[in-house]
């Protein structure tokens, strides 16, 4: 049973039963470390440490396999079917990829710099989300300008987007989508509103040639994440996320060769993150072994308590359901994020009052490009949770949130 489960699970982040009177509820700008991300990272220090590459002593070749085997960790995690054998051998035309990258940010970076830019041709469309995280903005922006420097014109469309569901709008999707649309930037599950963005739908409604590049930030590690059912062209995430260290993460690139030029940035040119990775391939085999559909469906329980504690008390506002909940009908499901704002006081301020009882969430703008157009002041309170995260923590939030009501 999933309490039982979550029982075993919370005992092994030592941060989280270490500081019972405090409630760590911002899982979503960085999660809490299992032990055996720790050890992990130990374990490397203490046994292997030595930069990776072409090394002619133990340590090197052991943290050269380290950087290799979790290559292909990161693969099998996200359910690709093109695992290299181990040890691998050089990068072959027309091969799926995994490049190490510091977090989703530099990912996205990555993507655009590297991979966008020698893609598209004048005249050219993109399609990219204005209202998700602006890392998932920028650097697209930061694209269309270097080309535009080359001479090459490319056009930026919006995806059309749906504030009242927290969704893209699918339903305009199609009349953004032209014959020179090349890329679409999309997200995995929305780091504000917490809802899935649906991204099957933009694939039925760009084609089967379009290469879609995910944003995974807030997907990864928090429920089953499979390159082959979402059929997307790049996967990007923050191992940070993930459990594993600040300062990881991940580009996988399916790199069909019909698509376009390869993705292959990096290599051993300068030296990887290797603790970093250590940390990452301990981190995806505690995900695995705890399950990511069960840490799913507590994260999606818990932001439905939540969700549905709040939505009776006048003065708080839900972000990004106020559709059905002006409907009266079921929120749609919240992947361990709900993010809120109460009427009269401002969201900073909440923010203090929470953590005057010990809990701490986020508290401000939330990094989402024109978020609060109407009133930049007011920003939002977010509750983001994880498998650590107990029910008491949401019920005992609920209640302070309701004395202030
Ligand atoms: N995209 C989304 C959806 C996010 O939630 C975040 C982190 N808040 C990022 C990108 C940026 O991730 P990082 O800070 O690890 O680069």
């Amino acid at each position: 049973n999933l309490a039982a489960w979550h029982q075993g699970v919370r005992d092994q982040f030592p941060i989280v039963t270490g500081h019972p009177e405090l409630a760590y509820l911002d899982s979503a700008a960085t999660a809490q470390k299992p032990r055996a991300v720790l050890d992990a990272v130990h374990t490397y220090l203490t046994t292997a440490n030595a930069n990776a590459g072409r090394g002619t002593y133990p340590w090197a070749n052991r943290t050269t396999a380290l950087v290799e085997r979790t290559r292909r960790r990161v693969k099998e995690f996200l359910g690709d079917p093109d695992l290299d054998p181990d040890p691998a051998p050089a990068p072959a035309p027309g091969r799926s990829a995994v490049h190490f990258v510091g977090g989703t940010t530099e990912g996205l970076r990555t993507v655009a710099r590297d991979w966008l830019t020698t893609h598209l041709t004048d005249g050219d469309e993109i399609l990219v989300p204005y209202a998700d995280h602006q890392a998932n903005l920028l650097p697209w922006l930061e694209a269309q300008r270097l080309l535009a420097e080359r001479g090459v014109g490319v056009r930026v469309r919006g995806l059309p987007y749906q504030a009242e569901s927290g969704d893209y709008d699918h339903r305009a999707l199609a009349g953004a989508v032209g014959p020179r649309t090349r890329f679409v930037a999309a997200t995995h599950v929305h780091h504000v509103y917490g809802g899935d963005m649906n991204v099957h739908r933009i694939r039925a409604a760009v084609g089967p040639e379009v290469p879609i590049c995910l944003d995974a930030a807030q997907s990864v590690g928090h429920l089953p994440v499979s390159v082959a059912e979402l059929d997307v062209d790049f996967v990007v995430f923050s191992g940070h996320k993930a459990l594993a260290l600040p300062g990881t993460g991940a580009v996988w690139a399916r790199n069909d060769p019909a698509r376009g030029p390869e993705f292959r940035p990096g290599g051993w040119q300068g030296t990887p993150n290797t603790a970093g990775i250590a940390s990452l391939e301990a981190a995806l085999d505690w995900l695995d072994t705890a399950g990511t559909d069960r840490i799913a469906r507590w994260g999606t329980a818990l932001a439905a308590r939540l969700t549905d504690g709040l939505r009776h008390l006048a003065p708080y506002e839900i972000l990004g359901c106020q559709a059905s909940l002006a409907a009266g009908s079921p929120v749609q499901r919240r992947h361990g994020i709900v993010t809120f704002r109460h009427r009269d006081i401002p969201s900073d301020d909440l923010g203090f009052i929470l953590f005057g009882h010990g809990f701490m969430v986020r508290a401000d703008s939330l990094c989402q490009a024109g978020a609060d157009e109407t009133d930049p002041k007011r920003g939002s309170v977010r509750v983001s949770v994880h498998a650590y995260t107990t029910v008491e923590e949401i019920d005992r939030l609920l209640s302070v949130l309701t004395s202030l009501a």
